[in-house]
C-alpha cells in the first residue's frame, strides 16, 4: 500500500535533546492538527559503530495515510526540527526525509546496509534521489543517512520502548526515580519488560542530560502502560511516547562462516576455537584469541562488562564457542554474548609415576623420567586428564544489562 513516510535523524548532541523527544513533540502537534499516524512511531537503531553517533545511533520514522494533510505534516516536521535541534554542536547535522510510495526491496537492502556497514552522506543522497524521496539537509545533513533507514527498515522481530520526558527545568539535573518502584515494576512485568534494573543500577534511567527521564522496554505496548503506572518518577513527567523498535532483536548480527570474512565496524555471529586462556590487562579489559582454519581475531570483554569477565575467564584453549558482537575502533571483537558449543574437558599432562610423583620429560623423543624414583617411560605421549568445567555445553552467556547494546537480543527474549 502507498503511504507517506517521514524519517528524522541527528537532531541531538551529548549536551541535550533526543530525537525521540523531538518526534514526540511533533506527534503532539500532529494531534492538535488532527493529523494521525498509522500505528506506532518507530525508533530504528543502526550500525552501533557509525562514527558520528551521539549515543545509540537511532533514527525515527512515522507512516501516514495519503488522505492526511501531508503538506501540513511536512511543515510541522521541518519547523520543529529547525527549532529544536542542537545546531551549536559540530556533530549535529539533522536530516529529514519524506517519501511517498511503497517500501521496496532496494530500500530494505539500504536499511540493512545502514545497520551492517557504513554509508556516506553522498551515497544516502544519491539513493534518496533514486527512490524519489524528498530530503532536507540541515548543516551537513548527515541525518539523511539514518532517516532513510528508519523509514525503510523492516521489522519482523521488534520490541517497544516507552519513553517518559522530563520538565525542561529539570534538564541536566540528577534524576531521582524511586528505586523500589522500579524493582516492583520489574517483579510484576518481567520478562514482558526487560533490562529495567541490574543490581543497584537503574537501567531505565539515562545518564545523560537529555530530556528522557526513563525508558522502559517490552515485547508489548500494553505491558508498558502497566509498567508506567507502577514506576514512581519523583518529578513531573511532561510527556511520554511509545515507539516500535528493532532494539533487542540482534538485527545487527550477520552470520559469518569464517573469521577471514569479518570486517571492521560490523557485527557478527561467528564460530571458532579459543586459542589460549583469556588474560586481563591494565584497566581491567579481558582478551583472548578466537581462531578457525581461515584466521584468528582478538576477542574482548571490556571493563564495563564487569562480572561477565569472570565468565569469559573460564574459557580454556580449544573450547568451541560462538561469539556474538562486533568489531570496533580497536579492531577487536567486542563480545555481546557467547554460546558454548563444546568445552575442552581434557588437559594433557605428563604421566604420574608408579611411586605417585608427576614425571618430567626426558627430552624430545626420549619419553618421561621420574625424578623421585628414577623410573623411565619410552613413550612421549601425554595423558589426558579430565578437568572440572563450570561453563556448560550449549549454554549462552551474556553481558550485564548495564553494558548491553540497544540492538543486542537478551537471552530472556531468546527463550532462556
Ligand atoms: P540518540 O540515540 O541519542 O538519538 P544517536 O546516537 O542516534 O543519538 P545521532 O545524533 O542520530 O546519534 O547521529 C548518528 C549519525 O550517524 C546520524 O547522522 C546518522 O544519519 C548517521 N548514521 C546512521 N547510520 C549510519 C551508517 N550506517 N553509516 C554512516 N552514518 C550513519
Amino acid at each position: 500500500m502507498e503511504c507517506f513516510y517521514i524519517g528524522i535523524d541527528d537532531t541531538d548532541s551529548p549536551d541535550g535533546m533526543c530525537t525521540t523527544f523531538l518526534a514526540s513533540t511533533i506527534l503532539n502537534e500532529f494531534e492538535r492538527n488532527d493529523i494521525e499516524i498509522i500505528a506506532y512511531p518507530r525508533l530504528i537503531r543502526l550500525n552501533p559503530f557509525a562514527r558520528f553517533k551521539t549515543r545509540g545511533n537511532g533514527g525515527v520514522s512515522f507512516k501516514l495515510d495519503l488522505d492526511q494533510n501531508i503538506d501540513l505534516a511536512k511543515e510541522i516536521v521541518l519547523k520543529y526540527v529547525s527549532e529544536l535541534s542542537m545546531f551549536d554542536c559540530d556533530n549535529t547535522n539533522p536530516g529529514v526525509v519524506f517519501y511517498q510510495g511503497q517500501i521496496t526491496e532496494e530500500m530494505i537492502d539500504y536499511a540493512f546496509k545502514a545497520i551492517y556497514s557504513i554509508i556516506t552522506i553522498e551515497e544516502a543522497e544519491e539513493f534518496a534521489n533514486h527512490i524519489g524521496a524528498e530530503i532536507y539537509k540541515f548543516k551537513k545533513g548527515r541525518g539523511i543517512i539514518g532517516s532513510i533507514a528508519a523509514i525503510s527498515c523492516p521489522l519482523e522481530d521488534y520490541t517497544y520502548e516507552l519513553l517518559a520526558y522530563r520538565h525542561p527545568s529539570r534538564y541536566g539535573t540528577l534524576r531521582n526515580i524511586d528505586y523500589d518502584s522500579v524493582v516492583k515494576m520489574d517483579k510484576k512485568t518481567y520478562p514482558e519488560t526487560f533490562e529495567n534494573i541490574d543490581a543497584k543500577y537503574l537501567a531505565i534511567e539515562p545518564k545523560t542530560p537529555c530530556p528522557v527521564l526513563y525508558g522502559i522496554r517490552s515485547n508489548s505496548p500494553e505491558v508498558l502502560l502497566k509498567a508506567k503506572d507502577i514506576v514512581i518518577p519523583n518529578e513531573e513527567i511532561v510527556d511520554s511516547c511509545i515507539f516500535k523498535t528493532n532494539q533487542h532483536t540482534d538485527m545487527h548480527i550477520q552470520n559469518a562462516n569464517s573469521i577471514s570474512e569479518l570486517k571492521q565496524y560490523s557485527c557478527y555471529k561467528i564460530k571458532g576455537l579459543v586459542k589460549e586462556s583469556p588474560h586481563i590487562i591494565e584497566g581491567g579489559h579481558m582478551f583472548f584469541t578466537l581462531y578457525d582454519e581461515t584466521g584468528e581475531i582478538e576477542a574482548a570483554a571490556y571493563e564495563p562488562t564487569k562480572d561477565f569477565r569472570k565468565i569469559v575467564e573460564k574459557l580454556r584453549a580449544d573450547d568451541e564457542i560462538v561469539l556474538y558482537g562486533g568489531i570496533g575502533e580497536q579492531n577487536t571483537f567486542n563480545i555481546e554474548k557467547f554460546q558454548v558449543i563444546k568445552l575442552n574437558e581434557f588437559v594433557y599432562r605428563n604421566p604420574i609415576c608408579e611411586c605417585g610423583k608427576r614425571m618430567t620429560s626426558a627430552g624430545k623423543g626420549k619419553g618421561f623420567k621420574c625424578k623421585s624414583c628414577g623410573k623411565r617411560i619410552d613413550s612421549d605421549e601425554k595423558i589426558a586428564e579430565k578437568v572440572e568445567r563450570t561453563l556448560e555445553n550449549g549454554k549462552f552467556y551474556e553481558t550485564p544489562v548495564s553494558a548491553r547494546r540497544h540492538l543486542a537480543k537478551p537471552l530472556v527474549r531468546m527463550g532462556f
